[in-house]
């Protein structure tokens, strides 16, 4: 039995998560809360077990990406809410990939929410709660030296892999991966897919139905929050 790591000071909060030091200094430890926020801390709630159910989704979802060869910041599961982790220094860049028009997609080009997309498109959004997390452009990041061209060329054909991986995964579990978030991190000078993955940073819908199974039945008000997350983590853990 491998020894659990004790938690020593926490040293961030942010809106789902506590991380905490350990006495290795390569290592964090990430408390899942169950605080639910939307429009950059606007909306607030909470959506019970939650953190139990992004905990176990997140541990598969990385478990997977190991398997198909992308690096992450997962070590294992502690319990219910604990994760340990590498520690990161995270490229205050969010990457998301987008298979289907929605959300932000489809209001600011005023597409109708659903449409395919003939190919999957990667965004960059600048990590900042002041400004709302804007849309960037690479060459930002580039600009203003938040990350290198070497490491933006790693994030962005890592972010596609991650797409292939999970879209299969999800589709055969009957599940349409619409769109998602990425946080990438320097861990020893590699790049290592790192935050979490689960309904809160992902949009899922039902294939046949085309139910919302993640947090947009928060963000919208549409009732059966929980029952979604738990019906998430039923299916991929099939
Ligand atoms: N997303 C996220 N955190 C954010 C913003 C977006 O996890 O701060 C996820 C969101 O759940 C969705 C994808 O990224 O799966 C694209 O989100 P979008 O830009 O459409 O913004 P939203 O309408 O969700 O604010």
């Amino acid at each position: 039995m491998e020894q659990t790591p004790t938690k020593l000071e926490m040293f961030y909060e942010g809106k789902a998560k506590k991380l905490y030091s350990t006495p290795d200094p390569d290592l964090v430890i990430a408390y899942f809360k169950d605080d639910a926020t939307a429009f950059n801390a606007k909306k607030r709630g909470t959506i019970e077990h939650k953190g139990v159910i992004n905990n176990q989704m997140s541990e598969l979802f990385f478990t997977l990406l190991e398997r198909s060869g992308i690096p992450t910041h997962f070590v294992r599961r502690l319990n219910d809410r604990d994760m340990l982790c590498k520690r990161l220094q995270i490229v205050p860049v969010e990457t998301v990939v987008r298979n289907v028009v929605a959300g932000s997609m489809a209001k600011r080009l005023g597409r109708e929410e659903g449409e395919n997309l003939p190919f999957p498109i990667v965004e960059y959004y600048y990590k900042s709660d002041p400004l709302d997390d804007p849309l960037i452009l690479p060459e930002h990041a580039l600009a203003f030296g938040w990350a290198t061209q070497e490491e933006l060329d790693q994030i962005k054909s890592m972010a596609l892999r991650v797409n292939e991986v999970l879209s299969r995964f999800l589709d055969e579990r009957g599940v349409l991966l619409v769109d998602f978030k990425l946080e990438f991190g320097r861990h020893h000078g590699k790049i290592l897919l790192g935050d979490e993955i689960c309904p809160d940073t992902c949009r899922f819908w039902d294939k046949a139905t085309r139910q919302k199974l993640d947090k947009d039945r928060f963000r919208r008000d549409l009732g059966g929050v929980e029952e979604a997350y738990q019906e998430m983590l039923r299916r991929v853990s099939n």
